[in-house]
């Protein structure tokens, strides 16, 4: 009998429970909903303003951006960009950067210090991915492509940091930032052509701590991938240690024609 009311109390306790989150959850959205009309939150891509359930960017812009959805082929664009520069285990892309969209978007992400964005794209990134194939299979740790600490004193932020613990957020991987660093400050590689990318990343990361990444299955993360350039020093200096293999992610990816 005094069982029998354990179990019910515990059964009441956890429909208190379950009822206290639900109605929580409603007075956040109703809040929300009420500070939308107060104070409008825009989308983080094209300004629209979003509703109740849309969260930094509108489900008009979702729909558009063009998915490259290279974790579910083989032999991809992407990863032959890498063949015979070092041996890629896996590589995708969520975003092809072409479009204006995607572009406005990552400029937020860089240039704005918007770290809840980053952090939500990072999450949605990999839901998206791990919702459709088995990209994150065998993953031990997770790198970010670091940042010298000048530019990150500059922006506020390392980017590909914020997005990597987005990632692990949703797949339950850890990351370490002190595996590797930049050890030169290079001039930034926008205004650069293709070949003087890769001679300005000669040499810019520095592994120190081999060890801990010794037989790990590593995915390397950044925000954009253009020739490639700087991810593949990132990848070289990482192979350093023994055994190790390299995975890619990036949010977006731009086309070389
Ligand atoms: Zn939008």
């Amino acid at each position: 009998m005094i069982i029998e009311k354990q179990t019910l109390h515990y059964i009441l306790l956890l429909t208190m429970f379950d009822f206290i989150i639900y109605v929580v959850g409603e007075i956040e959205a109703s809040f929300r909903a009420f500070l939308d009309i107060i104070i409008p939150r825009g989308c983080c891509s094209c300004g629209r303003a979003l509703v109740r359930k849309e969260l930094f960017i509108c489900c008009h812009c979702l729909a558009e951006f063009p998915q490259t959805r290279f974790d579910c082929k083989e032999q991809t664009e992407l990863e032959k960009r890498f063949w015979g520069r070092f041996p890629i285990e896996r590589a995708t892309a969520l975003y092809y950067f072409h479009h204006e969209g995607v572009r406005h978007l990552i400029h937020r992400i860089k240039y704005f210090n918007n770290r809840k964005l980053a952090l939500y794209m990072g999450v949605f990134m990999a839901n998206q991915i791990k919702d459709r194939s088995t990209f994150f299979e065998g993953i031990d740790i997770i790198i970010p492509v670091p940042l010298h600490p000048k530019r990150i004193h500059r922006r506020g932020y390392n980017q590909s940091q914020i997005l990597a613990n987005g990632v692990s957020k949703s797949i339950g991987v850890y990351v370490d930032n002190r595996i590797i660093k930049r050890a030169i400050y290079n001039p930034t590689q926008t205004l650069l052509n293709r070949d003087e990318r890769w001679d300005n990343v000669q040499d810019i990361f520095q592994l120190t701590d081999p060890d801990t990444i010794a037989n790990k299955h590593i995915l390397l993360i950044d925000d954009v991938l253009t020739t490639g350039s700087t991810i593949v020093a990132c990848a070289q200096e990482l192979m350093k240690a023994p055994n190790v293999k390299v995975s890619i992610l990036t949010l977006a990816m731009a086309r070389i024609h």
